[in-house]
């Protein structure tokens, strides 16, 4: 069903400037649905040439809309993912085997992104400086504004948000009047192509966004060092960031990358919300968010409590087939995925972990997995395991709870379960993150707020639209006599 839906759409085309091209070529990529193997379609491998072309269309236009006109762009967008949810959940889903309950939300979520491109758009965040303030002041102002970028905007996105993480590049684009050339992960490519569309389809001038495909060893280097490209907005892997920050030169880099966050449970944590929060923080998505929950921290006074309360709720955590709409989880993006989590959980229970829970794996199906007794220094702990697996680790008191925290390379987010006022201000304070959660999960967040992680986690520049807009822009300042 969902490979007529890729052909009846021509998702296997890229979308250059707005013109179908590379459907029906040899070289293509193939994309499986993870849950099925079944093959539901390909998209074309593109060439050197065709990345370059892509951008010298987008470098020659000169968009022109007003803000008027982008809020209104923004928000049909908007109109069109609501009226499309179950066509586009469907779509996540069979690409990237998401259960129907994560694609739906996602869905909404992408909504959300256009609605506040689209306020934001509206909004002049210029600023009013008068220059009369020191003995040495004039009868003066400065002013702020900001301008779209003089070249081209490079992104490049992953696998885990579908269309959602397409959407936090695109949208603050549009909202600025900027150009953009995406390629998404080749694991994901339809949803980012249907967005597209449906971006034309609302009035966006194509020449403002393309797609292309293809294998990164072949065209990655040409996104990131194009004489067009300005700037280069990437969300992924560490490795991969960093290379990216390597190769980028005298251009403008945003990275938002890998995480390893924490939920901090104290002693006085109402400990069945902090294990809701727990279980929900590490599965939903299938454990693929860079702010799931990877590590349990929790105090030892209530630690045999909260371990209880995570098993029972980890045991009804219901996944399997990602198109029932019961699911409350699908698979992991694909079985090479799924066995490296099972390898890391093996050394982990090797090394003397208790496994309570999962651990069990069917093609790219991974079950809910929790362990405790895990030594910090395991890989499993120690690295990102993009995957629904939570091991469980004890401290005695705050010290050692923020020394655990901040003892890896990242520094996402991470979520604190208290009422004390004491340990939230400690916490604030000296966890190494981008984002501290009070009694939430890591991965709360409005798509209008800023985020993103510091240390291995990205370079300290904030994604979500209002801060992504800023960092799309040049900001100019012109000065005026004023009485
Ligand atoms: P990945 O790093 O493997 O791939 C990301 C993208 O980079 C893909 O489009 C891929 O084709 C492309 N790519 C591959 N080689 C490249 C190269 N040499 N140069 C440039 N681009 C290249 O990541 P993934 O496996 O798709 O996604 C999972 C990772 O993304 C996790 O580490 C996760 O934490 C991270 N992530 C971070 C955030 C955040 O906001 N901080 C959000 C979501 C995901």
């Amino acid at each position: 069903m969902r490979s007529e839906f890729i052909r009846e759409h021509q998702l296997d085309a890229m979308r250059i400037a707005g013109q179908k091209v590379g459907a029906g070529r040899d070289r293509v990529i193939e994309v499986f649905n993870p849950y099925t193997s079944e093959r539901i379609g390909t998209v074309p491998k593109a060439t050197l040439e065709e990345v370059r072309g892509a951008f010298a269309t987008a470098h020659a236009y000169k968009p022109t809309l007003t803000r008027y006109e982008r809020a209104a762009i923004l928000n049909k967008a908007a109109a069109l993912i609501r009226e499309r949810l179950g066509d586009i959940s469907q779509l996540i889903t069979a690409e990237s085997g998401l259960c129907l309950k994560d694609s739906l939300y996602e869905a909404g979520r992408v909504s959300d992104v256009l609605l506040f491109g689209a306020t934001e758009a509206l909004k002049d965040d210029g600023q009013i400086f008068s220059c009369d303030l020191t003995p040495h002041g004039k009868k003066r102002r400065v002013y702020t504004q900001r301008s779209p970028l003089l070249g081209v905007i490079s992104a490049i996105t992953p696998f885990n948000h579908p269309m959602n993480q397409v959407a936090h590049k695109v949208v603050p684009s549009i909202a600025t009047n900027n150009r953009m050339v995406l390629k998404p992960s080749e694991k994901v490519p339809f949803s980012a192509i249907y967005f597209a569309d449906l971006l034309y389809e609302a009035g966006l001038p194509p020449e403002m966004l393309s797609v292309v495909t293809g294998d990164p060893r072949e065209i990655a280097d040409e996104l990131i060092t194009n004489e067009h490209v300005d700037l280069v907005t990437f969300t992924g892997g560490v490795s991969i960031g960093k290379y990216i920050a390597s190769k980028a030169g005298y251009r403008r880099v945003v990275l938002e990358l890998g995480g390893n966050d924490p939920i901090i449970v104290m002693e006085d944590a109402d400990l069945d919300e902090a294990s809701s929060l727990a279980v929900q923080g590490s599965y939903k998505n299938s454990g693929q968010r860079c702010t799931a929950i990877k590590r349990m921290l929790v105090h030892e006074a209530v630690a045999q409590r909260f371990t209880d309360l995570v098993v029972d709720k980890t045991r009804a955590w219901k996944f399997g087939d990602p198109q029932d709409k019961s699911s409350d989880m699908g698979t992991v993006i694909d079985e090479e995925a799924a066995k490296l989590f099972e390898s890391r959980v093996n050394e982990a229970v090797s090394q003397g972990a208790k496994l309570l829970a999962g651990n069990q794996r069917s093609g790219a199906l991974y079950s809910p997995t929790v362990l405790a007794s895990v030594r910090p220094e395991t890989t499993l702990v120690r690295e990102e395991t993009f995957g629904p697996v939570s091991p469980i680790i004890t401290f005695r008191n705050i010290d050692e709870a923020i020394a655990i925290s901040n003892g890896t390379a990242y520094g996402l987010s991470s979520a604190v379960c208290t009422n004390r006022l004491d340990y939230i201000t400690r916490f604030v304070a000296d966890l190494h993150v981008g984002s501290v959660n009070v009694r939430e999960v890591p991965g709360y967040r409005l798509e209008l707020t800023p985020f993103g992680g510091i240390k291995d986690s990205g370079l300290g520049y904030k994604e979500g639209v209002q801060e992504a807009m800023k960092s799309f822009t040049n900001l100019k300042t012109y000065s005026l006599p004023w009485q």
